[in-house]
């Protein structure tokens, strides 16, 4: 699963989350407090007092799910009721006791109505009494050498449940029906399963926990209409007599549970495929709504390119029937990994114009990896997620590195390291394999997905590419079908490499936090001493064992050292010759932690021009460039022509260090880079630069030329929507303009665009735009991270409307809180909120300015104020009774 919450946590909207979660942290530790006290004080005190010692716990413990029956085969019929977003089943189960003989079969079953359970047509007795667990008294006493079979006839209800969730998954309802009565014309009506993580059971009943796996089959009976997806290979379509369809697809190899999956809608079907080594072709088909079908290729298109490198690297072939994408609309989450039938948001959605400016081949490759980490080899707990998601997040790594290059491989690592800093700031620290997590759903965080896969890369980088990859191999290839923990990954490795790994493990897996270093280094003749120091809080960290390589540079030459930091501190010396030029430790730039390294700037700028990964460079232009001599200056015109955009774009924002005497070179650079750097992001941030800083003077009308022709013709909507921003810094007759642009745009098909139009209109527009930001906001154009501004602006907008024209869109709310999906969940109820908070301000002041006039004397003047609050009133109402169903 790709979850979604990084963004929500780095904008800080979260917040109250994280709130919760701190509470729950600074609780553990006073318990812990307490106790200790409490034991301390009971050792001292009188028999009296002993006898009133409180009972102390073993900590809480989330183990792996004790498993009692073996399933074996799964065999679902379903068809739908739309109307009543139900849907109608038989399940048929066929299990064995796990080991202990047994006559009874638990199944989980939530918020289902079950019809009968019947044993080779005789009925069976069962209990269904807390609508959560189905409990089948079997015919007899089973053996584990002994199979059966159960036939399950159930009515799925999935808006009978009572909805759970996580940051990662909003919802765990398992069965959706998207706009079922076709009451909204802009949205096609479909249907999609999610089930990680326990939520399968929703739709059937199973044992819905990781530690099973079952081949799989299912009829899936629809309108003739639509099109189905489901797992495994599609076997056939059959005409019923009453003008229906049932699509049969099957599953032979067995997997988890929870990556069942289904959706049913009239999708368009764009078809690739994929060559195995061996010639078996793999239908690779893209499932999307019609007037998405001629971008299909252009958002999938590399998946057949992925597969054929992660097979290569793994030495593990593709395992499964085929490889479908679909994308669903209200999806809870980012993507779902479901076996060979992966679920996508709809913010993947993006026509050939969107994607020159960014993709989405991150997601499709994270989905694609856990083919291998998580449908392959699953994880048996839950408290062991990081073997499914850190695999699927460092496939991102993998697939950047070989086809945009290590450069952008590190910069987007970077960002990972950074989201797992900022997120664990706020919701706290723990143990990678988390045993004492709270909620299941708490361990799709930052820990599992950005810490996970940064610990992969220093495992890679420890043990060389070879190990490394042979290690992965195996541990595939020994656990195939089967659910693993963390100690098989560990065996796995020492099996490969031939030596002991625990020390790996136990500091990075099996404990909190991450190292902190200070260092320093003093020169004398010939020798540099180099220290470094741990200083991370050993109450709650380990004192870790760190192999790095420091890499020296003197006299134009470098020499690498292997070191390995295993105290609190640690002094390492080198020899070298003639002038020491720079000192670098963790030359491979694997290392995840905290670094405060002091070191001259000048070094810096040695290090820009001869340390070869792009964390030297970022880190030796944002240093380097502080120095005032003319090398430092240099450093930073020389960084406008990195090879790598992002370092091109960080020098950008260093320009304004070169003195206003350099304003017409400035200037110059800003023009070239705005019209002609190859990459979006950078022609963006020339542009953004040249509006804040030479939209005056002298550079005035030949800014504004620059920003029109922009807005014109360049062919990303990043840099229109950013000379867009850019040219309402200039006159009134410039954001005359930008309006008439802005009209002109709306018809465009981008959703970081029209997110743009929004905030414009926002700033400058009026309530003639409210027709357009409606639409915009509501049909879906605006997804994914865009809909997150887009929500935040058009709430602020409208907040600024008179009370007549909040009511008449106030369907605009409504909407959102009905269908808003995963993104604009994370922040509407919040942006309602802020409606609340604004209108109580409006209610006061109208209240003061009545009782004012009322004690004037001026009670006529004193009732059409009180018209007017009746009418505010009346909206806050309605406000406040949707604010209660949201958060309801
Ligand atoms: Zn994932």
């Amino acid at each position: 699963m790709k979850r979604i919450f990084t963004v929500v946590v780095s904008l800080g909207l979260l917040a109250s989350c994280g709130t919760t979660k701190e509470k729950k942290t600074q609780d553990k530790v006073s318990e812990q407090t307490e106790s200790s006290t409490e034991t301390n004080v009971a050792s001292d005190a009188s028999d009296e007092e002993n006898s009133k010692i409180e009972i102390i716990e073993r900590p809480h413990y989330n183990p792996s799910a004790t498993i009692l029956t073996d399933l074996k085969h799964t065999k679902l019929e379903v068809d739908f009721m739309w109307e009543k977003s139900q849907m109608n089943g038989v399940a048929t189960l066929t299990c064995s006791p796990y080991f202990y003989s047994t006559d009874s079969l638990i199944l989980d079953a939530k918020a289902m109505q079950i019809h009968s359970v019947k044993m080779e047509g005789k009925d069976l007795n069962f209990k269904y009494n807390d609508a959560n667990f189905l409990r089948i008294k079997l015919d007899k006493e089973y053996s584990r050498d002994e199979e059966y079979t159960v036939v399950i006839e159930y009515i799925a209800k999935p808006e009978e449940k009572l909805e759970g969730g996580s940051s990662a998954i909003s919802s765990d309802k398992g069965l959706y029906f998207i706009n079922p009565k076709g009451e909204n014309e802009m949205q096609m009506p479909h249907i999609w399963t999610q089930g990680e993580t326990e939520a399968s059971s929703v739709w059937f009943p199973t044992i819905d926990r990781p530690n099973q796996n079952t081949t799989q089959e299912i009829f899936i009976t629809v309108e003739d209409k639509y099109k189905t997806l489901s797992n495994g290979k599609f076997i056939s379509a059959t005409k019923n007599a009453d003008g229906t369809r049932t699509d049969y697809w099957k599953q032979d190899l067995p997997h988890v549970p929870y990556l069942f999956m289904m959706a049913v809608g009239e999708f368009a079907v764009v078809k690739d495929t994929y060559t195995k080594p061996d010639g078996t072709v793999i239908p690779l088909h893209y499932y999307v709504e019609p007037e998405w079908e001629e971008h299909a290729q252009a958002i999938f298109g590399e998946t057949p390119r992925m597969i054929e490198y992660f097979s290569e690297l793994l030495g593990v072939d593709y395992k499964w029937d085929k490889y479908h994408q679909v994308v669903v609309r209200e999806y809870v989450s980012g993507a779902m990994e479901n076996t060979g039938a992966v679920v996508f948001g709809d913010f993947v959605y993006q026509t050939k114009r969107e994607l020159i400016d960014d993709n989405n081949h991150a997601i499709i490759a994270h989905e694609l990896f856990h083919h291998w980490f998580g449908n392959l080899v699953t994880c048996e707990s839950w408290a062991n997620l990081p073997l499914n998601e850190a695999f699927a997040n460092y496939s991102q790594y993998l697939w950047d590195e070989e086809f945009s290059g290590r450069d952008h491989a590190d910069y987007v690592a970077e960002k990972e390291a950074d989201g797992y800093f900022q997120s664990s700031k706020q919701m706290g620290y723990h143990d990678m394999i988390w045993f004492d997590y709270e909620d299941k759903e708490d361990m799709f965080d930052a820990h599992s997905y950005n810490k996970g896969g940064r610990i992969l890369h220093m495992l890679r980088y420890y043990l060389g590419d070879d190990a490394f990859f042979e290690g992965l191999k195996k541990y595939l290839n020994d656990n195939a079908f089967q659910p693993v923990e963390i100690h098989h990954l560990r065996l796995a490795f020492e099996e490969v490499a031939g030596e002991d790994l625990n020390w790996f493990f136990e500091q990075w897996f099996l404990s909190a936090y991450h190292p902190k270093l200070n260092i320093s280094q003093e020169v004398a003749e010939g020798k540099v001493t180099v220290n470094i120091n741990q200083t991370q809080d050993l109450e709650k960290a380990p004192l870790y064992k760190l192999p790095l390589k420091i890499g020296v540079y003197a006299n134009g030459e470098k020499a690498s050292y292997d070191v390995v930091v295993d105290k609190n501190i640690n002094t390492f010396t080198f020899d070298f010759e003639g002038e020491l030029e720079n000192i670098v430790v963790d030359e491979d730039r694997t290392l995840l932690g905290v670094f405060t390294h002091k070191k001259p700037r000048e070094w810096y700028v040695h290090q820009y021009y001869n340390a070869p990964r792009y964390k030297d460079r970022e880190k030796a232009l944002t240093y380097g460039s502080r120095l005032q001599a003319p090398a430092g200056k240099q450093l930073i015109l020389d960084a406008l022509e990195d090879d790598f955009w992002y370092i091109r774009q960080l020098a950008i924002s260093k320009l304004n260090k070169l003195g206003a005497d350099k304003n017409q070179e400035v200037f110059e650079y800003l023009n070239t880079m705005a019209t002609s750097d190859e990459n979006s992001q950078v022609r963006s941030t020339a542009i953004s630069t040249l509006a804040n800083d030479f939209f005056k003077a002298e550079f005035e009308g030949n800014t504004r030329t620059i920003l029109i022709d922009a807005i014109e013709k360049d062919s990303s909507y990043l840099v229109v929507s950013a000379a867009l921003n850019g040219l309402t810094k200039g006159t009134k007759n410039d954001v005359v303009k930008v309006l008439k642009f802005a009209k002109d745009l709306e018809k465009e098909r981008s959703s970081a665009l029209k997110a743009q139009l929004i905030g414009i209109y926002k700033n400058f527009g009026d309530v003639s735009n409210i027709e357009f930001m409606s639409d915009a906001i509501t049909s879906g154009d605006i997804s994914g991270y865009d809909a997150i501004g887009g929500v935040l602006n058009y709430a602020s907008f409208y907040q600024s409307q008179d009370v007549k024209t909040r009511m008449e869109y106030f369907y605009v709310l409504e909407r959102l809180s009905n269908n808003g999906g995963a993104y604009v969940n994370a922040v509407l109820p919040m942006a309602l909120v802020n409606l609340a908070r604004a209108e109580e301000a409006i209610l006061e002041d109208l209240e003061k300015q009545s009782q004012e006039l009322e004690s004037a004397g001026k009670s006529g003047e004193a009732t059409v104020i009180q018209g007017k609050m009746d009418q505010e009133q009346k909206y806050m109402d309605k406000l406040m009774l949707l604010i209660e169903n949201v958060s309801g």
